[in-house]
C-alpha cells in the first residue's frame, strides 16, 4: 500500500475493523516514512491475501483465472459448475480466514489441488502435473501411485 502523501511504499496497518456490514474493511495505516496516517477502505473481495509467487513477485488473488484453471482441469469430466463453484467458495473462506495479508501463492495452489481431489481423480492429476510441474515421468508416476494407495486406503 502507498502513503498516500509522500508515495512511499513502506505503510504499516495500526488497525482494521469491518464496516458497512462486514463488506468492507476501514484499515488505518502509518507511512513510516513521513509518519502520516491514512486510512483505507477496502471491498471484501479485496480482503483476500495477496498472493506472493515462488519469484518473490506479488499478484492479487483473481478468481476468475482459478476457476479457468479449475474448469480447464475438469474438461469433459462428471463434475458440475456448482460443484467448481462450491469448491471456490471453500477455497476463498479459507483465504479468508487465514486472516493474512499475504499468503504463498503455493497454498492456493495446494488448496485447489486438495478440492480437485475430492471432485475428480483425473482432474486432480491433470492440474497437478502442471502445477507441481514434475520433473520427469517417475516423479508422475509416483504421485498417482501415492494417489491410487490412497484411494485404496478410503
Ligand atoms: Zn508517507
Amino acid at each position: 500500500m502507498h502513503c498516500s502523501f509522500c508515495g512511499a511504499n513502506d505503510t504499516k496497518v495500526i488497525n482494521s475493523r469491518l464496516v458497512a456490514d462486514g463488506s468492507q474493511v476501514r484499515r488505518r495505516r502509518a507511512c513510516l516514512a513521513c509518519g502520516e496516517r491514512f486510512s483505507t477502505f477496502e471491498t471484501a473481495a479485496l480482503i483476500l491475501p495477496r498472493l506472493i509467487k515462488s519469484d518473490g513477485s506479488c499478484q492479487l488473488f483473481d478468481e476468475g483465472k482459478l476457476r479457468v484453471g479449475m474448469q480447464r482441469a475438469l474438461e469433459k469430466r462428471p463434475v458440475s459448475m456448482q460443484q467448481i463453484e462450491a469448491a471456490l467458495v471453500r477455497i476463498k473462506h479459507k483465504l479468508r480466514s487465514s486472516g493474512e495479508r499475504e499468503i504463498k501463492s503455493m497454498v492456493v495452489g495446494d488448496l485447489v489441488i486438495g478440492e480437485l481431489h475430492k471432485l475428480d481423480e483425473v482432474a486432480y492429476i491433470r492440474f497437478a502435473s502442471v502445477y507441481l510441474c514434475f520433473q520427469n515421468l517417475n516423479e508422475f508416476r509416483e504421485e498417482i501411485n501415492r494417489l491410487s494407495s490412497e484411494s485404496i486406503k478410503e
